[in-house]
């Protein structure tokens, strides 16, 4: 343990964490998910991205078909970006897989498509913090790596009574210290899975089930019946009120059942990914069908709103329906438009769930 981490009286004394998690997870962890199996840093590396926001159970299906789709880095750096959002579409957080992408062309590019061995160069690749890179060595390689994702940050709080949150500069640092100083030497694979399989399953953020945790003698939070205050909530800055946007989407079919498409801007919500055409007023949309497709506001097809909940705001879409333009022969525009028809199956690409949801219901 590192010598200048200050704890509270009567607080577990850090070494004692590995073996008491290494011996609960042995008994009752997680062991059968498809990233533990035939594990890699690849494999871990992906699940970890995936399991970001995401529940195991929404990641399993997915991370699946990622794999078969792309059994190795190289093959994932060498396929087009839209194949990758493809098999990302409905996971949310897109830029993650745009990330995912980046990194495996600079991992092939860099590192002749071996993932990288080394804390440094691990941490300097798009889309992995200090965390997932600790994550991605610990549990690939069993190296003796801290991590401090959310669910460790609460477990290591509630454990040691760390008043606070971790949005504050001096929580967080006082957490990875105590991060750094509960890793073992030995079995760090193994502890690394239990302390982020107790965040999720047992020391959870409503509702910690207590009475079944292995630490629980030794918690300090528990011991003071302050499991629900720990870690405190966020300053009150950063719960303002959820904004309320709206948007309109038109969506002109043409007589073949392909509806127009374009892709998003990289940055923003949704980058990358294909979308229908989006407005910020209705009159925009009807502008715009009027001069492409010469057709009045009336031919405008109304469909019911449908509400998309982002991180930091809640979107209303109001999809507009226009059938039966003219067949367009164009498939692929160069300005990133695309008529896309959901039936063929040749088409990969990602879209938004909100979209893909909608164009299954239309046209699927
Ligand atoms: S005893 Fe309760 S609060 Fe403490 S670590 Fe275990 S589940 Fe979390």
């Amino acid at each position: 343990m590192s010598a200048d981490v200050e704890l509270p009286e009567a607080s577990i004394n850090p070494a004692q964490l590995g073996p008491l998690l290494v011996a609960w997870q042995r008994r009752s962890g997680r062991q059968d998910l498809p990233w533990q199996r035939d594990r890699s840093a690849y494999r871990v590396w992906v699940s970890e991205i995936m399991l970001q926001q995401t529940q195991v159970s929404t990641v399993i299906g997915y991370f699946e078909r990622f794999m078969a789709r792309f059994p190795t880095v190289s093959t994932l750096a060498e396929a087009p970006i839209d194949e990758v959002l493809h098999l990302w579409t409905g996971l949310g957080y897109y830029a993650r897989a745009r990330n995912l992408h980046r990194a495996a062309q600079q991992i092939c590019e860099r590192f002749g498509g071996e993932f990288p061995r080394h804390f440094a160069d691990v941490a300097a690749l798009p889309g992995i913090g200090r965390s997932t890179a600790g994550a991605i060595l610990a549990l690939a390689y069993d190296e003796r790596q801290p991590i401090l994702d959310g669910n460790v940050k609460r477990v290591l709080g509630r454990l040691f009574a760390i008043e606070g949150n971790a949005a504050q500069r001096a929580v967080e640092q006082r957490l990875w210290a105590l991060a750094e100083a509960c890793t073992p030497a030995q079995d760090v694979a193994i502890y690394t899975q239990a302390i982020m399989d107790l965040g999720a399953t047992v020391c959870s953020r409503r509702n910690p089930a207590c009475v079944v945790c292995p630490v629980t003698t030794q918690c300090l939070a528990r011991a003071a019946a302050r499991q629900h205050e720990i870690p405190s909530p966020k300053s009150r800055g950063s719960r303002k009120a959820r904004p309320a946007r709206a948007c309109w989407w038109l969506l002109p079919i043409d007589t073949a059942g392909r509806v127009l498409l374009e892709r998003r801007p990289e940055r923003g919500i949704w980058g990358g990914l294909w979308c229908p055409l989006q407005f910020d007023t209705r009159t925009a949309a009807a502008s715009y069908a009027r001069q492409r497709f010469a057709v009045e506001v009336e031919s405008l097809e109304s469909l019911g709103t449908i509400d998309h909940a982002f991180t930091h705001f809640d979107l209303a879409i109001t999809p507009l329906l226009l059938r039966d333009v003219a067949a367009d022969e164009r498939v692929m525009e160069p300005s990133g438009v695309l008529w896309y028809n959901p039936r063929d199956g040749a088409m990969r690409v990602g879209l938004p769930a909100p979209a893909k949801q909608l164009l299954d219901d239309l046209l699927g």
